[in-house]
């Protein structure tokens, strides 16, 4: 399987040209066509699978760069996977000209206030700070299409389980979900049961 056989962008198909992406990993083929059709998914994955472009490549083929709300959420549970996550979502999406930005704690809020303001396709974000942004209302989240979940056993081991469940009832019902974990124990498989309806499970 190639990524020319999948029906993208061609400015999103160049961008991995560029990045040096000629053929989907085992993780990408299976997710990408769901997601590219809006169907959530529970992904069993470790890292250096390719699984951030697993989401990546969706989620920046299906941002309506004419429409300045929000598209795309992703969560992550460390400030350092943030910046990463979101620097390859750019690299995907740069040609295109979509705009995500990483919002994590332990920054000026001011800042990704007057960040958050310009026109952003997509966040990459730490549960704290944006929970803090939501109850300020300095972000909105009701348009957004995709709601994805990296490294959810790593999130739950931080205690972020309270601020994973905030977040999905604060934000639109209607977003196609995406969660990535290396396993799969009760407490995820509860999350998923509560707020992940009608998703396919993928093991890598
Ligand atoms: P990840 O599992 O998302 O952390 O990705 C692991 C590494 O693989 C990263 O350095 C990516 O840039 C790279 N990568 C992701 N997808 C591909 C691909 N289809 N072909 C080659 N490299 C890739």
């Amino acid at each position: 399987d190639k990524f020319v056989n999948f029906d993208l962008d061609k400015n999103i198909l160049k961008a991995l040209g560029n990045l040096g992406y000629k053929n989907p990993s085992k993780v990408q083929g299976e997710v990408i066509p769901k997601l590219l059709k809006y169907n959530s998914v529970i992904v069993k994955s470790k890292t250096g699978s390719g699984k951030t472009a697993s989401f990546g490549i969706p989620i920046c083929e299906n941002i309506d760069i004419d429409n300045n709300d929000i598209q795309a959420l992703v969560i992550v549970p460390t400030r350092e996977l943030a910046l990463q996550v979101k620097e390859e979502l750019s690299n995907i999406g740069i040609l295109k000209k979509v705009r995500c930005s990483a919002i994590f704690g332990r920054q000026p809020i001011k800042e990704q206030i007057r960040e958050l303001k310009q026109r952003v396709h997509v966040v990459v974000a730490t549960p704290g700070r944006i929970i803090d942004h939501i109850q300020r209302k300095t972000i909105n989240l009701d348009n957004i299409k995709y709601f994805i979940i990296d490294e959810a056993d790593k999130m739950l081991n931080k205690g972020f389980l309270e601020d994973m469940e905030f977040i999905f009832n604060n934000i639109s019902q209607n977003s196609t979900k995406g969660l990535f974990s290396a396993t799969i124990d009760k407490d995820i498989k509860n999350i998923c049961d509560i707020y992940i309806k009608d998703s396919q499970t993928i093991e890598i």
